[in-house]
């Protein structure tokens, strides 16, 4: 019997910064490991700018992002890089659609209101929303509009959410004790992260999500928010986090973690690349090398499953090369 060859999906990954700043060596790293994902399996990669924020992301940032994502041999298939600054429509269409479901509340709820001591807290220390604007009645969205402009949130269901991520395995989120309803667009209309992130990637048709663990519960509402907008949802990989020797989680005053610095620094991009390949695993002792270089060698199975230390001297390392 004749048997129709299995068509194997490509698979389609991509970078999504949000650019609040220059790069530093953790974008660096999850832009590498992404691209190195993507690209060994013969798939896609594509770049999107998250500058949701206008304030807080100016093109500027977005400029140097692009050049720096350059001058490190990072390559995009993508000629349109997509801003999503430039795609409040796109959101705005799916939000109807929420809407129209009637998933989608008024908050009116203050800062100070969301944070009072006795509210319901995640594992990871965020406020899980205690509902309280879900009970207004019409006649109190009108009155309470008079003099405040609402957040939207979206209704997330009692449900467990389940998938088995490619780096630390099977996980179970409950939509509504770990993450409550959360906010899609907030109350200066911009679209908050969840419903942007889900949209755009469902639309560009990614296949493979590569990111910092720090993202992986937001893998729920996500998955969530595919399925009712009618996307398929892609394969989850969270990369351990880079931390310092205090356990700290790298952060962008850390100067010898920022790009601008290390493109003063150094001549080529190899040393960085090389020491990036080091805590990915993929070699056993940071040499320089190229991105390119990486691609026959790689393997997702040697990530490590631990957060990565990143010695305070580890700038001394790309120094000598
Ligand atoms: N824009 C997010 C960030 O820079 C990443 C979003 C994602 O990868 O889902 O932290």
């Amino acid at each position: 019997m004749n048997k129709k060859p299995v068509s194997k999906q490509k698979v389609v990954g991509r970078f999504a910064p949000s650019p609040s700043g220059r790069m530093h060596l953790g974008n660096v790293y999850t832009a590498l490991a992404a691209w190195l994902c993507a690209k060994s399996a013969g798939g896609k990669f594509l770049l999107r700018i998250e500058d949701l924020d206008p304030v807080r992301c100016p093109r500027a940032n977005a400029d140097q992002i692009i050049s720096d994502l350059e001058w490190l041999g990072i390559t995009w298939d993508n000629s349109d890089i997509p801003y999503q600054s430039e795609r409040t429509s796109i959101y705005e269409s799916f939000f109807q659609k929420l809407r129209d479901l009637q998933l989608v509340y008024p908050c009116f709820c203050s800062r100070a209101q969301l944070h009072v001591a006795d509210a319901p807290h995640a594992s990871d220390g965020r406020v899980v929303y205690a509902g309280t604007c879900r009970r207004l009645t019409p006649e109190e969205v009108q009155e309470k509009s008079r003099t405040r402009q609402p957040a939207a949130r979206l209704i997330l269901p009692d449900e467990d959410i389940t998938f088995c991520d490619g780096q630390y395995g099977l996980q179970q989120f409950n939509l509504s004790h770990d993450w409550g309803d959360i906010i899609i667009r907030r109350s200066d209309g911009v679209f908050a992260y969840q419903l942007a992130v889900t949209a755009d990637d469902g639309l560009m048709g990614v296949t493979q999500v590569v990111r910092g663990s720090d993202l992986l519960s937001s893998s729920a509402p996500q998955i969530y928010l595919f399925r009712i907008l009618g996307f398929q949802v892609p394969e989850y990989l969270h990369l351990p986090m880079l931390i310092t020797e205090d356990g700290v989680r790298l952060a962008k005053r850390d100067k010898a973690a920022d790009m601008g610095f290390l493109r003063q620094q150094l001549t080529g991009p190899e040393p960085l690349i090389g020491y990036i390949a080091w805590l990915l695993g993929q070699i056993r002792k940071p040499e320089p090398l190229k991105a390119t270089d990486l691609l026959p060698l790689f393997d997702q199975k040697k990530i490590p499953g631990h957060d990565l230390v990143v010695p305070g001297d580890y700038w001394e390392y790309l120094r000598k090369r």
